[in-house]
């Protein structure tokens, strides 16, 4: 079985990760009106002041174009 974005646990915090097309994913932390998003491939990111909906938009939106190779762990 190979590992996937999906398999290992997710990081302390993030409810909600969006798979961008070069593997990375963008990371949603909290929820509400406290809501922040972070790419793991390049510096985009924001929060956490916005409310989940829009962060959500953001975080799918970034993933949708993002091409950054995830960062090494
Ligand atoms: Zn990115």
């Amino acid at each position: 079985m190979t590992t996937s974005p999906f398999t290992p646990a997710w990081p302390e915090g993030v409810t909600a990760r969006y798979l961008t097309l070069a593997g990375a994913t963008v990371d949603v932390r909290g929820s509400g009106d406290r809501t922040a998003y972070e790419c793991t491939g390049c510096p985009f990111g924001s929060g956490p002041s916005w409310h989940h909906t829009v962060a959500h938009e953001s975080a799918q939106a970034h993933a949708e174009k993002c091409r950054a190779l995830p960062r090494p762990a």
